[in-house]
Protein backbone atom coordinates (compact mmCIF):
# COMPACT_ATOMS: atom_id res chain seq x y z
CA UNK A 1 0.00 0.00 0.00
CA UNK A 2 1.22 3.33 -0.58
CA UNK A 3 1.86 5.93 2.21
CA UNK A 4 -0.58 8.03 0.68
CA UNK A 5 -2.88 5.03 1.20
CA UNK A 6 -2.36 4.68 4.32
CA UNK A 7 -2.86 7.77 5.69
CA UNK A 8 -6.44 8.87 6.48
CA UNK A 9 -5.27 12.06 5.33
CA UNK A 10 -6.57 13.35 1.49
CA UNK A 11 -5.00 16.55 -0.50
CA UNK A 12 -6.84 18.93 -2.28
CA UNK A 13 -4.16 19.82 -3.62
CA UNK A 14 -2.60 17.67 -6.47
CA UNK A 15 1.50 17.52 -5.99
CA UNK A 16 2.20 16.75 -9.40
CA UNK A 17 0.51 19.82 -11.20
CA UNK A 18 2.20 22.72 -12.41
CA UNK A 19 0.95 25.87 -10.81
CA UNK A 20 -0.43 27.60 -8.18
CA UNK A 21 -3.05 25.85 -5.87
CA UNK A 22 -4.29 26.22 -2.31
CA UNK A 23 -6.29 24.18 -0.56
CA UNK A 24 -6.33 21.84 2.29
CA UNK A 25 -5.25 18.56 3.70
CA UNK A 26 -8.50 17.06 5.24
CA UNK A 27 -7.93 15.15 7.85
CA UNK A 28 -11.36 13.33 8.87
CA UNK A 29 -12.24 13.85 12.59
CA UNK A 30 -15.50 12.93 13.99
CA UNK A 31 -16.60 14.74 16.86
CA UNK A 32 -19.82 15.46 18.52
CA UNK A 33 -20.37 18.82 17.03
CA UNK A 34 -19.64 17.29 13.40
CA UNK A 35 -19.79 13.60 12.69
CA UNK A 36 -18.58 13.56 9.68
CA UNK A 37 -16.52 16.21 9.41
CA UNK A 38 -12.71 16.53 9.01
CA UNK A 39 -9.75 18.99 10.32
CA UNK A 40 -8.66 21.96 7.24
CA UNK A 41 -4.83 21.66 7.22
CA UNK A 42 -4.24 24.36 5.10
CA UNK A 43 -1.55 23.94 2.17
CA UNK A 44 -0.46 25.52 -0.90
CA UNK A 45 2.22 24.53 -4.13
CA UNK A 46 3.85 26.81 -6.08
CA UNK A 47 5.13 24.68 -9.49
CA UNK A 48 6.73 25.57 -12.34
CA UNK A 49 8.19 22.76 -14.13
CA UNK A 50 10.22 20.18 -13.34
CA UNK A 51 13.08 20.38 -10.73
CA UNK A 52 13.91 19.87 -7.02
CA UNK A 53 11.16 20.44 -4.31
CA UNK A 54 11.57 22.71 -0.79
CA UNK A 55 9.28 21.93 1.63
CA UNK A 56 8.40 24.90 4.00
CA UNK A 57 6.47 24.63 7.15
CA UNK A 58 5.46 26.46 10.10
CA UNK A 59 3.46 25.75 12.88
CA UNK A 60 4.42 22.70 14.13
CA UNK A 61 4.35 24.23 17.44
CA UNK A 62 1.21 26.34 17.50
CA UNK A 63 2.43 29.11 19.80
CA UNK A 64 5.32 30.06 17.44
CA UNK A 65 4.02 32.50 14.92
CA UNK A 66 6.92 34.11 12.98
CA UNK A 67 6.70 31.48 10.66
CA UNK A 68 3.41 31.32 10.39
CA UNK A 69 3.58 34.61 9.16
CA UNK A 70 6.27 34.36 6.68
CA UNK A 71 4.27 31.41 5.23
CA UNK A 72 1.23 33.03 4.88
CA UNK A 73 2.79 35.98 3.11
CA UNK A 74 4.75 33.85 0.64
CA UNK A 75 1.73 31.99 -0.66
CA UNK A 76 0.09 35.31 -1.43
CA UNK A 77 3.15 36.47 -2.75
CA UNK A 78 4.70 33.66 -4.82
CA UNK A 79 3.93 33.11 -8.42
CA UNK A 80 4.72 30.48 -10.89
CA UNK A 81 6.81 32.87 -13.25
CA UNK A 82 8.83 33.48 -10.57
CA UNK A 83 9.18 30.18 -9.05
CA UNK A 84 11.68 27.08 -10.78
CA UNK A 85 10.90 23.29 -9.25
CA UNK A 86 8.33 22.69 -6.48
CA UNK A 87 7.70 24.92 -3.47
CA UNK A 88 5.48 23.30 -0.90
CA UNK A 89 4.11 25.16 1.95
CA UNK A 90 2.61 24.15 5.08
CA UNK A 91 2.05 27.08 7.39
CA UNK A 92 -0.19 25.27 10.04
CA UNK A 93 1.34 22.28 10.34
CA UNK A 94 -0.25 21.15 13.64
CA UNK A 95 -3.56 22.70 12.96
CA UNK A 96 -5.13 21.93 16.05
CA UNK A 97 -2.36 23.70 18.28
CA UNK A 98 -1.93 26.66 15.73
CA UNK A 99 -5.77 27.52 15.65
CA UNK A 100 -5.46 27.86 19.30
CA UNK A 101 -2.04 29.46 19.78
CA UNK A 102 -0.96 26.86 21.89
CA UNK A 103 2.49 24.67 21.54
CA UNK A 104 0.50 21.15 22.01
CA UNK A 105 -2.62 20.08 19.87
CA UNK A 106 -6.35 20.81 22.67
CA UNK A 107 -7.57 17.31 21.03
CA UNK A 108 -4.63 14.82 21.64
CA UNK A 109 -2.17 16.89 23.37
CA UNK A 110 0.12 15.76 20.87
CA UNK A 111 3.35 17.48 20.32
CA UNK A 112 3.70 17.39 16.24
CA UNK A 113 7.63 18.01 17.20
CA UNK A 114 8.15 15.19 19.43
CA UNK A 115 5.99 13.02 17.10
CA UNK A 116 7.76 11.30 14.01
CA UNK A 117 7.87 9.41 12.53
CA UNK A 118 4.03 9.26 13.11
CA UNK A 119 1.25 6.54 13.18
CA UNK A 120 -1.50 6.53 10.31
CA UNK A 121 -3.72 4.95 12.83
CA UNK A 122 -2.75 6.51 15.58
CA UNK A 123 -3.60 10.11 17.19
CA UNK A 124 -4.51 13.07 15.23
CA UNK A 125 -0.93 14.88 16.16
CA UNK A 126 0.43 11.36 15.18
CA UNK A 127 -1.34 11.47 11.82
CA UNK A 128 -0.21 14.64 10.65
CA UNK A 129 3.16 13.68 11.89
CA UNK A 130 3.27 10.51 9.51
CA UNK A 131 2.02 12.55 6.31
CA UNK A 132 4.76 14.93 6.91
CA UNK A 133 7.48 12.79 6.91
CA UNK A 134 6.30 10.67 4.55
CA UNK A 135 4.63 12.12 2.24
CA UNK A 136 5.45 15.70 2.03
CA UNK A 137 9.48 15.04 3.23
CA UNK A 138 9.09 12.26 0.87
CA UNK A 139 8.53 14.61 -2.09
CA UNK A 140 10.82 16.95 -0.94
CA UNK A 141 14.91 17.57 -1.63
CA UNK A 142 15.16 20.35 1.03
CA UNK A 143 13.38 21.44 3.55
CA UNK A 144 13.12 24.47 6.53
CA UNK A 145 11.11 24.00 9.70
CA UNK A 146 10.55 27.65 10.84
CA UNK A 147 10.35 27.72 14.73
CA UNK A 148 10.52 30.42 17.61
CA UNK A 149 10.75 30.28 21.58
CA UNK A 150 7.12 29.97 21.81
CA UNK A 151 5.06 31.40 25.24
CA UNK A 152 7.81 29.79 27.25
CA UNK A 153 11.10 31.15 25.40
CA UNK A 154 12.95 33.93 23.41
CA UNK A 155 15.51 33.00 20.66
CA UNK A 156 18.40 35.00 19.03
CA UNK A 157 17.56 34.91 15.30
CA UNK A 158 19.25 31.02 14.89
CA UNK A 159 19.10 28.65 12.52
CA UNK A 160 19.50 25.02 13.81
CA UNK A 161 21.40 22.15 12.45
CA UNK A 162 22.29 18.96 12.61
CA UNK A 163 25.50 16.63 11.58
CA UNK A 164 24.96 14.01 8.92
CA UNK A 165 27.23 10.74 7.84
CA UNK A 166 27.29 11.84 4.56
CA UNK A 167 29.65 14.47 3.73
CA UNK A 168 27.36 15.83 0.81
CA UNK A 169 24.26 15.84 2.81
CA UNK A 170 26.80 18.07 5.27
CA UNK A 171 27.56 20.45 2.48
CA UNK A 172 24.30 21.04 1.67
CA UNK A 173 23.14 21.53 5.07
CA UNK A 174 26.07 23.92 5.50
CA UNK A 175 25.43 25.72 2.16
CA UNK A 176 21.82 26.31 3.18
CA UNK A 177 22.71 27.83 7.09
CA UNK A 178 25.17 30.37 5.02
CA UNK A 179 22.18 31.30 2.80
CA UNK A 180 19.88 31.70 5.55
CA UNK A 181 22.24 34.23 6.94
CA UNK A 182 20.60 34.51 10.43
CA UNK A 183 22.40 36.47 12.49
CA UNK A 184 22.96 33.14 14.61
CA UNK A 185 23.72 29.30 13.95
CA UNK A 186 23.51 26.56 16.36
CA UNK A 187 24.98 23.09 15.79
CA UNK A 188 22.93 20.30 17.86
CA UNK A 189 25.22 17.22 19.04
CA UNK A 190 22.21 15.64 20.39
CA UNK A 191 19.66 14.10 17.73
CA UNK A 192 16.42 13.95 19.12
CA UNK A 193 14.45 10.51 16.71
CA UNK A 194 11.19 12.25 16.93
CA UNK A 195 11.87 15.88 15.74
CA UNK A 196 11.00 17.30 12.46
CA UNK A 197 15.11 17.45 11.49
CA UNK A 198 15.23 13.49 12.47
CA UNK A 199 12.38 12.76 9.85
CA UNK A 200 13.92 14.71 7.29
CA UNK A 201 17.25 13.01 7.64
CA UNK A 202 15.19 9.77 7.58
CA UNK A 203 13.89 10.93 3.67
CA UNK A 204 17.25 12.17 3.02
CA UNK A 205 16.30 15.47 2.65
CA UNK A 206 18.75 18.60 3.74
CA UNK A 207 17.05 20.18 6.11
CA UNK A 208 17.70 23.42 8.73
CA UNK A 209 15.73 24.24 11.79
CA UNK A 210 14.51 28.53 12.06
CA UNK A 211 14.20 29.36 15.77
CA UNK A 212 13.19 33.17 15.50
CA UNK A 213 12.80 35.10 18.61
CA UNK A 214 9.06 33.94 20.62
CA UNK A 215 7.55 35.04 23.36
CA UNK A 216 3.91 34.31 21.74
CA UNK A 217 4.94 37.59 19.59
CA UNK A 218 5.58 38.58 15.95
CA UNK A 219 8.60 40.98 15.89
CA UNK A 220 9.52 42.74 13.07
CA UNK A 221 13.34 42.25 13.51
CA UNK A 222 12.88 38.27 13.63
CA UNK A 223 10.67 38.43 10.85
CA UNK A 224 12.95 40.54 8.65
CA UNK A 225 15.42 37.39 8.92
CA UNK A 226 12.19 34.69 8.29
CA UNK A 227 11.66 36.15 5.02
CA UNK A 228 14.67 37.22 3.92
CA UNK A 229 16.51 33.63 5.12
CA UNK A 230 13.66 31.55 3.20
CA UNK A 231 13.95 33.37 0.38
CA UNK A 232 17.95 33.35 0.16
CA UNK A 233 17.61 29.64 0.68
CA UNK A 234 15.23 30.03 -2.50
CA UNK A 235 17.42 31.83 -4.65
CA UNK A 236 20.95 30.03 -3.34
CA UNK A 237 19.20 26.69 -4.41
CA UNK A 238 17.85 27.86 -7.73
CA UNK A 239 14.24 28.09 -7.26
CA UNK A 240 13.84 32.06 -7.98
CA UNK A 241 14.55 33.25 -11.13
CA UNK A 242 16.36 36.79 -9.66
CA UNK A 243 18.56 35.54 -6.77
CA UNK A 244 20.18 37.86 -4.42
CA UNK A 245 21.66 35.85 -2.21
CA UNK A 246 23.95 37.71 -0.47
CA UNK A 247 23.20 38.44 3.42
CA UNK A 248 23.23 41.36 5.30
CA UNK A 249 25.16 39.66 8.14
CA UNK A 250 27.62 36.86 8.69
CA UNK A 251 26.25 34.02 11.03
CA UNK A 252 28.27 33.49 14.13
CA UNK A 253 28.34 29.35 14.27
CA UNK A 254 28.24 27.64 17.71
CA UNK A 255 27.67 24.41 18.83
CA UNK A 256 25.19 23.33 21.59
CA UNK A 257 27.48 20.29 22.75
CA UNK A 258 26.67 19.38 25.82
CA UNK A 259 23.71 19.37 28.44
CA UNK A 260 25.33 21.95 30.41
CA UNK A 261 24.35 24.34 28.09
CA UNK A 262 20.86 24.42 29.01
CA UNK A 263 20.50 26.20 32.73
CA UNK A 264 17.53 24.85 34.24
CA UNK A 265 15.27 25.94 37.71
CA UNK A 266 16.00 23.62 40.89
CA UNK A 267 13.24 25.24 42.74
CA UNK A 268 10.08 26.96 42.17
CA UNK A 269 9.46 30.53 42.68
CA UNK A 270 10.14 33.97 40.36
CA UNK A 271 12.92 34.21 38.60
CA UNK A 272 15.10 37.43 38.35
CA UNK A 273 17.53 37.16 35.63
CA UNK A 274 21.10 38.85 35.84
CA UNK A 275 21.86 38.65 32.26
CA UNK A 276 20.42 39.02 28.66
CA UNK A 277 20.48 37.60 25.07
CA UNK A 278 23.55 37.79 23.29
CA UNK A 279 25.52 38.01 26.36
CA UNK A 280 28.94 36.05 27.09
CA UNK A 281 28.80 34.53 29.95
CA UNK A 282 31.35 32.05 32.20
CA UNK A 283 31.03 29.15 33.76
CA UNK A 284 30.21 29.89 37.47
CA UNK A 285 28.86 33.21 36.40
CA UNK A 286 25.29 34.45 38.16
CA UNK A 287 22.77 33.58 35.95
CA UNK A 288 19.76 35.07 38.22
CA UNK A 289 18.20 34.21 41.14
CA UNK A 290 15.04 32.41 42.45
CA UNK A 291 12.99 34.39 44.73
CA UNK A 292 10.11 33.29 46.63
CA UNK A 293 7.75 35.83 47.78
CA UNK A 294 5.06 33.10 49.57
CA UNK A 295 7.77 33.36 51.87
CA UNK A 296 9.49 36.31 51.63
CA UNK A 297 11.79 35.52 54.53
CA UNK A 298 13.19 32.47 53.00
CA UNK A 299 16.55 33.05 51.42
CA UNK A 300 16.41 33.39 47.43
CA UNK A 301 18.35 30.89 45.53
CA UNK A 302 21.14 31.91 43.49
CA UNK A 303 21.32 30.02 39.66
CA UNK A 304 24.69 30.07 38.06
CA UNK A 305 26.13 28.65 34.97
CA UNK A 306 27.38 25.45 34.55
CA UNK A 307 29.73 26.22 31.47
CA UNK A 308 30.96 29.36 29.49
CA UNK A 309 29.16 30.31 26.15
CA UNK A 310 26.77 32.63 24.60
CA UNK A 311 23.06 32.87 25.66
CA UNK A 312 20.44 32.60 22.72
CA UNK A 313 17.85 31.40 24.21
CA UNK A 314 16.12 32.50 27.87
CA UNK A 315 12.99 31.93 29.48
CA UNK A 316 10.44 34.53 29.38
CA UNK A 317 7.53 34.07 32.39
CA UNK A 318 9.06 35.14 35.44
CA UNK A 319 7.26 32.05 37.45
CA UNK A 320 9.49 28.80 37.01
CA UNK A 321 8.60 25.27 38.63
CA UNK A 322 11.11 22.89 38.77
CA UNK A 323 12.69 21.55 35.73
CA UNK A 324 11.92 24.85 33.48
CA UNK A 325 14.81 25.67 31.26
CA UNK A 326 15.88 29.44 32.01
CA UNK A 327 18.70 29.72 29.75
CA UNK A 328 20.37 27.46 27.33
CA UNK A 329 23.87 28.48 25.54
CA UNK A 330 26.49 27.96 22.76
CA UNK A 331 29.92 28.16 21.94
CA UNK A 332 31.73 29.17 19.06
CA UNK A 333 32.17 27.06 16.56
CA UNK A 334 34.68 26.74 13.95
CA UNK A 335 33.63 25.29 10.45
ZN1 LIG B 1 8.95 25.04 18.16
Amino acid sequence: MTVAARSPITSEIDFHADGKQSGFLRLPHSVHRSAYGWIPIPIAQVKNGDGPTLFLMSGNHGDEYEGQVTLTKLIQTLEPEAVRGRIILLPMANYPAAKVGMRTSPIDDGNLNRSFPGDPEGSVTQIIAHYIEHLLLGLADYSIDLHSGGSSLHYLPTVLFGERKDPAENATILKMMRSFGAPYACRFARSAEHVSSAAARRQGVASLTVEMGGSGTVSMESLKVAEEGVRRVMASFGFLENPDVVPEVETRVLSVSSNECFLYAGEEGLFEPRVELADSVQAEQLAGMIHTPEMPWKPSIEVRFKTSGLVVCKRVPARVERGDCLFHLGTDLAI
